[in-house]
């Protein structure tokens, strides 16, 4: 996801359901309460209750962080803005922070062009942007920090259209302190591996439009791949079909997932090795 120049981009309407993701079932709870707040919006003003602004989802890579930002702009019938941290990395001064400025209003121009009114704007890898600010040492995108800040800031309630910020980090203790205070971050969702029934339930929506041989049991897989990630997990699925239609398989087999799981296993090991 790295793209240093790239600008951000509006994404076509994503009608991603809650249903697509597997296992998670705490992270989704606690994210569709948080966004309950934001469709109750009349109510929520009527108590007085700050509006909801950001919510973070830490955890490990490829556990579905994406999807559940997907998931809340559809569920909150959203126009979806998506980027990375560092899309805001820049050689100068002033060119991150005009490009979250840009980014929201973007958003706000899209969401009432289309009708919507709400957008959520989802920042993958926001450490980057995000990171603790080291006192006196000023790196040249604190700035970009800083109109993330004020942009959170100028989020009310009675905006039209009303801005979400959905962030994402596999780093949450690097974040800068002044991000995870109230009227901030306000909600933050742990992300985790996936437990065995998790796994299951991942292997399965990712088995929906393939040929399963009978004896397959996805229990089983889920079992053998201990530790996988989602992402990991739906590799395993694509992979066992490649073996299958290598083997000019009617279906695919029981054998073609132990080889699939090694196969990401081994992945993960030279990924490693060669990153060090
Ligand atoms: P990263 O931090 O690396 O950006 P992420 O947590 O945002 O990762 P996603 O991009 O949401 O992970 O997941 C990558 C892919 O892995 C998804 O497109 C999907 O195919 C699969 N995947 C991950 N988690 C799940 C899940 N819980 N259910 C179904 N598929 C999943």
């Amino acid at each position: 996801t790295m793209g240093g120049g790239q600008k951000t981009k509006a994404r076509p309407a994503v009608p991603l359901s809650f249903d697509e993701i597997g296992g998670q079932d705490r992270a989704k709870q606690e994210l569709i309460e948080a966004l309950d707040f934001l469709v109750h919006e009349e109510q929520i003003s009527k108590f007085g209750i700050r509006p909801l602004k950001g919510i973070l989802l830490t955890g490990p890579p490829g556990t579905g962080k994406t999807l559940l930002a997907k998931a809340a702009s559809a569920y909150t019938d959203s126009i979806y803005i998506a980027a990375s941290g560092s899309e805001f990395v820049e050689m100068y001064v002033g060119v991150g922070a005009s490009r979250i400025r840009d980014m929201f209003k973007d958003a706000r121009q899209k969401a009432a062009k289309a009708g919507k009114n709400s957008a959520v704007i989802f920042i993958d890898e926001i450490d980057v942007i995000g990171g603790k600010r080291d006192g006196g040492q000023q790196r040249e995108y604190d700035q970009t920090l800083n109109q993330l800040l004020t942009e959170l800031d100028g989020i009310h309630t009675s905006d039209s259209p009303r801005i979400l910020l959905i962030g994402a980090t596999n780093r949450k203790e690097m974040l800068d302190s002044a991000l995870l205070r109230p009227g901030r971050f306000d909600r933050h969702i742990g992300v985790d591996l996936p437990d065995r029934k998790g796994r299951a339930h991942i292997l399965r929506i990712h088995a929906r439009n393939k040929p399963l041989h009978n004896d397959v049991s996805v229990d089983k897989i889920a079992e053998e791949s201990f530790g996988f990630s989602g992402a990991q997990l739906e590799s395993v699925m694509n992979e066992s079909a490649i073996y299958a239609m290598r083997e000019k398989s009617e279906s695919i087999m029981q054998h073609h997932f132990s080889m699939a799981i090694d196969k990401v296993m081994m992945g993960e090991k030279t990924d490693r090795e060669s990153t060090k």
